[in-house]
């Protein structure tokens, strides 16, 4: 675009200029007195003829382009409120600096702004919460998973600790042998003789047995004289005396559960020894509790 041919007047115009000079130059060869003056040439307009002064980052102007404008922010000669760094508290305590009067109201001057424990309307969730999306199964095995088994056994305040806890009835000679005196008593002989004194029936499964004067009662004629006892309409007198005479009643049970005599004294042994000792040790601890 520099090496652009020049128009016919303006080359023609410039040879009258050099001309001119020319002929001003051979004057003043002649007339030595004559002071030769150079102006300075014009600085010509640059970039399409604009003689606008151009900025790296302009501020505003025609120069900046909308983009700018819209990157560029807030333009200001001076800081904004929020930029100053207050050390200090600009709300007084004290009107002076001497203090106060006596007596004067030392409440804050505007009242505390009341905030509320709930949020307010716009920060609420109205929108359905969304369905999740089901893990695929590990190793594509749909198998449930096993339930958890109930936790039966009685926790830690169930228990009546301020109750005296049963004791078994313990046969100890002077310290030095403990024998563990059975619940319930075994009769061990050839044939079952036991015969209830008041129904004459042979009573089945346990039944009370007195020693001193070796009779025995099934447990319903036992049930029966125990609602006697307990019966409003009984004598006091009655009462106190046939309390006296059941207290004699133990509890006993025929050999036959565990060994079988056949009317010999000789017996078959029907359970192993460990299970009869068993079955006797968690009856002595389950009759502590168990109450005529
Ligand atoms: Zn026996
Ligand atoms: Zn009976």
């Amino acid at each position: 675009m520099f090496s652009r041919k020049l128009a016919k007047s303006m080359r023609e115009r410039l040879r009258a200029e050099r001309r001119e000079n020319q002929l001003i130059e051979a004057r003043a060869k002649e007339e030595i007195s004559f002071i030769y003056v150079v102006n300075p040439p014009e600085i010509p307009r640059i970039a399409f003829g604009s003689g606008l002064e151009r900025v790296t980052l302009p501020m505003s102007g025609p120069s900046l382009t909308p983009f700018m404008r819209k990157i560029q922010g807030e333009v200001r000669e001076f800081p904004g409120p929020h930029e100053y760094n207050t050390t200090k508290d600009l709300i007084k305590k004290n009107a002076s600096k001497y203090g106060n009067a006596p007596f004067v109201s030392k409440l804050p001057r505007l009242a505390q702004t009341a905030t509320s424990a709930y949020p307010p309307v716009g920060t609420y969730h109205v929108h359905p919460p969304k369905k999740l999306k089901q893990a695929a199964r590990p190793f594509n095995v749909g198998a449930l998973q096993k339930p958890v088994e109930k936790f039966t056994t009685t926790g830690p305040a169930n228990y009546a600790i301020d109750r005296q806890s049963p004791n078994m009835k313990i046969c100890s000679a002077f310290g030095s042998k403990r024998i563990i005196w059975p619940a319930v008593a075994i009769i061990c002989s050839p044939v079952n003789n036991a015969k209830c004194s008041k129904c004459s029936s042979t009573p089945i499964g346990d039944y009370y047995h007195q020693f001193k004067l070796n009779l025995d009662l099934c447990r319903s004629c036992m049930k029966k004289q125990l609602r006697i006892l307990k019966r409003c309409t009984t004598d006091l007198y009655y009462r106190a005396r046939m309390r006296n005479e059941l207290n004699q009643y133990q509890r006993v049970r025929y050999c036959g559960f565990f060994h079988d005599h056949q009317g010999t004294t000789a017996a078959i042994q029907l359970m192993s020894k460990s299970t009869l000792k068993y079955k006797i040790r968690t009856e002595n601890y389950l009759y502590t509790y168990h109450k005529l």
